[in-house]
């Protein structure tokens, strides 16, 4: 029995298979167009090639026995999405139902879905749960709220499972240093924030000074990519011992922190002083964004086991290598 992980070549793909390959035969299936294959842990069998190719995908579950799919592939920049959206809907949506089509074809009955926060919006209470009402202001939340709809659809008339995790904003980096957060261009926070303490960057930009919200910029949950891989091993097993089907839960730590505050933990662990540069909103961008994880840690015991100062200091091994 194999995992089949789409976007295993991606940050948080990369990193959940490398939890996987202890324990599990892993497949990877990636175009390597955000990805990179050098995050591959070599143990896993590589296929190159799109989510939306049905032929290839004919082939995977041809070749292996694939138990379950997890399904990291996806376009996941909000102001791309704004800027872009017909790229989302194709990527995000379209894709993922030649994937899906193919599983209920195949006999392929459980998969795991990234899911974000984003599907929220602006919510309208601090801590969100999962009941919180689901209203994207952006492509990108759309476009994975519509699949998470699909799946719900899907699981009612078909031998299929799913669970959906919805993933506040990842960082770090593995603790071995071999695999760490890349992205090319880079739009995240922290990344670029320690690019620019090592002299890879001029200054940083803090993207809107005026929210609503303590210090006027916007706040997040940071949740380590490790503890997020995680969390997809365990719903996997829970779904696979039956004890769990058709659920969704929010990955983060439950804290909130500002882009001030997290540019002043990123000077405080690289020991730099960083020169930041305030500029107007990004489009697509909630103020406060908290998750509350206790549904996933009731269900199937997942804790989260970094915080931030953990997060970034992983995260600051990798970059400084
Ligand atoms: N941000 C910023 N400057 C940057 C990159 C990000 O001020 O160079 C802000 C961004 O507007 C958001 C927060 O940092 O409020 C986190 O952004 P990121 O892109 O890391 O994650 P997102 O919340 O979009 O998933």
């Amino acid at each position: 029995m194999a995992i089949l992980v789409c976007g295993g070549a991606g940050y948080i793909g990369s990193h959940t298979v490398k939890e996987l390959v202890d324990t599990y035969e892993v497949v990877v299936l990636d175009n390597l167009t955000t990805g990179f294959d050098s995050l591959i842990d070599e143990r896993a069998t590589f296929v190159k090639g799109d989510l939306g190719d049905g032929a290839v995908l004919d082939r995977i579950f041809a070749d292996h026995t694939i138990d379950a799919v997890f399904h990291f592939a996806a376009n996941s920049l909000v102001g791309e999405s704004v800027e872009n959206p017909l790229k989302y809907y194709r990527n995000n949506v379209s894709a993922t139902l030649v994937l899906l089509e193919k599983m209920i074809e195949h006999g392929v009955k459980r998969f795991i879905f990234s899911s974000t926060a984003a599907t929220y919006g602006i919510p309208d209470t601090e801590m969100i749960t999962e009941e919180t009402a689901n209203k994207p202001i952006n492509p990108y939340g759309r476009s994975k709220l519509m699949v998470e709809q699909v799946l719900a659809d899907i699981a009612h008339v078909h031998d299929f499972q799913y669970v959906v995790l919805r993933y506040f904003n990842a960082a770090g980096a593995h603790k071995s240093g071999t695999i760490g957060e890349s992205h090319d261009p880079e739009s995240h926070l922290i990344p670029i924030v320690l690019q620019h303490l090592l002299g890879q960057r001029e200054k940083i930009s803090v993207f809107g000074t005026d929210y609503d919200t303590a210090d006027g910029t916007c706040v997040r949950d940071y949740i380590h990519v490790t503890d997020l891989a995680r969390a997809h091993i365990l719903s996997y097993e829970g779904m696979a011992k039956g004890e769990i089907a058709n659920e969704t839960y929010n990955l983060g730590n439950g804290a909130g922190y500002s882009v001030n505050e997290i540019i002043k933990a990123c000077e405080s662990i690289a020991e730099r002083k960083a020169t930041i540069e305030y500029a107007d909103r990004r489009a697509g961008d909630p103020a406060t964004l908290v998750a509350s994880s206790t549904k996933i840690a009731a269900a199937l015991g997942w804790k989260p086991a970094f915080d931030l100062e953990a997060i970034i200091s992983s995260a600051w091994a990798w970059h400084s290598k």
